[in-house]
């Protein structure tokens, strides 16, 4: 953690604050290690203080290490605004997008005598490369998202709700050592496949039907992604081809990450090869996205992100087919970027698994 603030602090260095004000959770939970639903950061040159209501004064002492905790009294912002008196800040930065208009006015009425500065994702770009112990939670939570596959496999049959097989995973993902999953379940069955984000419903699985499944667990505040495409019974010939399209897809993008090439060239390696198939058109969305606290981090493996991958960088690689009225196919790994490469943390097959 004490690593963490000090890059912050490098980071801010050259834009001239005294200090910085972190509202965002995972932000303050990145730099202090405070897993509680309310606080306040105020990282200075010389000081890491933190803020929080009555509730939570013990765990933040037991979780944070280098932060003194100070007592919410009355609102937040009254009680950052004594501290920024107290040390005499001058220019502090804050998070833009983490600060509501009206939060704002307060802080502007509140702390009249420093100037507020607005800083634009800059703990987000730090958290772009995970450390060894972001990196251990996130195998965790992958391989405990490959176990829920493994477990629920054998579950899916005709005439089983799409909901109940979300219901299932979740709770072995919880009985297993998640805290919750990483997102709404995906369980998009028969024509339903077709909606890249279609959340388990009431339909029932049917003979024949392809089944695209995409979730994850979290661990420890670490999410993970993966999905896989199941067939009830044997795939008939389309459903083979794209299934193999978008298979060669996915490799193709494994084999070309690695450090240095850009985020948008990685998306091209995969979106080539589906629209030289003639099914460019049914790849509507980006090839990947960053992992970590949040499910969604930057960069993105898409065609209008140029950022260059580094080690450290944890992201996505699922590219997808989708053709209304029949359904689609995604497949989906959680990639870490080495230093010659990439290691793929998902582990679950993706030979197309027939079920009877
Ligand atoms: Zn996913
Ligand atoms: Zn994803």
């Amino acid at each position: 953690m004490r690593k963490r603030v000090e890059a912050l602090r490098a980071a801010v260095q050259e834009n001239g604050v005294d200090g910085v004000i972190v509202t965002k959770q995972q932000n303050w939970q990145y730099l202090s290690g405070f897993t509680g639903s309310n606080a306040i950061l105020l990282v200075t040159e010389k000081s890491n203080i933190l803020i929080t209501d009555f509730r939570y004064i013990e765990q933040a002492a037991h979780e944070t290490e280098g932060f003194k905790i100070v007592k919410q009294t009355g609102l937040a912002v009254d009680t950052l605004a004594e501290q920024v008196k107290e040390l005499g800040l001058k220019k502090v930065g804050f998070e833009d997008d983490s600060v509501t208009y009206h939060e704002y006015d307060l802080y502007k009425k509140k702390i009249p005598d420093a100037e507020l500065y607005p800083l634009h994702q800059v703990i987000e770009k730090i958290r772009r490369i995970k450390d060894s112990g972001e990196i251990s939670l996130l195998q965790k939570a992958a391989e405990i998202t490959d176990q829920a596959f493994g477990y629920i496999v054998d579950k899916i049959k005709p005439g089983v709700k799409e909901s109940q097989i979300s219901l299932e995973l979740e709770y072995f993902m919880r009985q297993n050592g998640a805290e919750k999953p990483a997102f709404d379940t995906i369980v998009a069955s028969g024509y339903r496949g077709a909606l890249p984000h279609g959340i388990a419903s009431n339909k029932e699985i049917e003979q024949g039907d392809l089944i695209v499944i995409d979730f994850g667990a979290v661990f420890q505040g670490y999410h993970a992604d993966m999905t896989r495409t199941v067939v009830v019974g044997k795939p008939d010939r389309q459903q083979e081809e794209i299934y193999n399209l978008v298979l060669r897809a996915q490799m193709k993008a494994l084999e070309v990450l690695k450090p240095g090439i850009k985020c948008s060239d990685v998306d091209f390696a995969a979106r080539n090869i589906i629209s030289n198939e003639g099914y460019g058109a049914n790849f509507g969305h980006g090839l990947g996205h960053s992992v970590g606290l949040e499910i969604h981090e930057s960069p993105s493996l898409s065609p209008r992100d140029d950022t260059v991958l580094e080690p450290g960088m944890v992201i996505t690689v699922e590219p997808g087919v989708y053709l209304n009225g029949w359904g689609g196919v995604r497949i989906e790994d959680l990639v870490l970027v080495t230093p010659v490469g990439c290691k793929i943390l998902s582990t679950s097959t993706k030979k197309l698994i027939q079920l009877q």
